[in-house]
């Protein structure tokens, strides 16, 4: 699944409720730092040269949305376009890529304080960026941080995520998001299956534990939970049941952590 336009929507994301999509990757393929077993985009696909939409185009797309919601909240013809809760940067891959992300982040923050206030500017990435001060200070600009963490061993993050840097390391991953004293949302599917040979399943003992660890060194502000809700491009995985995802938060939420839910 793609997404063909730079602002898309609104769409209800279970997550985030009625969001505007962003999206500064390109249109027509997946380029992203992990290339995620479960990833809705499917695989990546090498591109020598990938087309990325400009910051000029970005703001464009972004201020003819927005003024349609002002418009349509001013005269409340339309009640449900009026109401905007998140604009979210995610879709092909991995937003945070963008080589203009900060800039892009500037501008939307403006238009969003001119035409919806009230909307939240969120961003979901893979962490991987984290590294490059640009990316931290444009993430700090934002409402919400959403930061993927999808496993705390080695092992298995690079089994779920099969990251492009193949040296990266949960401990590296770890160190950067300390970079935002606990002001985020750590976001982590889980799931259970194979892919190449190797079984998957960050739902082990050992695994939880080295990610219940993982938690409590970052003390996020929220934790999201999720399972794979779509086709995925490794069809050898399956979905872990509400009721598993309610025992893995409950000692987060025995400690006083907020826990959603998305399964
Ligand atoms: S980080 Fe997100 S976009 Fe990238 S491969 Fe994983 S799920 Fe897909």
């Amino acid at each position: 699944m793609l997404f063909n336009e730079i602002a898309y929507g609104p769409i209800h994301s279970r997550r985030l409720g009625t969001s505007l999509g962003m999206e500064l990757m390109p249109l027509e393929h997946k380029l992203c730092t992990f290339n995620c077993v479960y990833c809705e985009c499917g695989w990546n696909t090498p591109v020598s040269h990938p087309k990325l939409p400009t910051r000029a185009e970005v703001k464009a797309a972004l201020e003819e949305k927005l003024s349609t919601f002002h418009t349509a909240s001013a005269d409340r013809k339309n009640f449900q376009l009026s109401t905007l809760d998140v604009i979210t940067f995610s879709g092909n891959g991995e937003p945070t890529l963008h080589p203009d992300f900060l800039g892009i982040i500037e501008d939307t923050c403006a238009l969003r304080d001119q035409y919806c206030p009230k909307a939240k500017v969120s961003v979901l990435s893979n962490s991987t960026q984290l590294g490059r001060p640009d990316v931290v200070q444009a993430l700090r600009l934002c409402d919400n941080r959403i930061l993927k963490l999808d496993a705390a061993t080695d092992e298995m993050m690079r089994r779920i995520d099969l990251p492009v840097n193949a040296n990266l390391t949960v401990a590296q991953l770890i160190e950067w998001l300390k970079a935002f004293d606990g002001d985020f949302t750590l976001q982590t599917c889980f799931l259970r299956g194979e892919h190449a040979g190797k079984p998957i399943d960050n739902t082990t003992p050992e695994e939880l534990e080295a990610w219940y660890q993982a938690v409590d060194t970052l003390h996020p502000k929220q934790i999201m939970i999720y399972v794979i809700d779509r086709k995925t491009p490794e069809e050898n995985l399956s979905k872990i049941s509400r009721e598993e995802m309610e025992s893995i938060a409950a000692p987060l939420r025995a400690k006083g952590y907020d826990v959603i839910i998305s399964a």
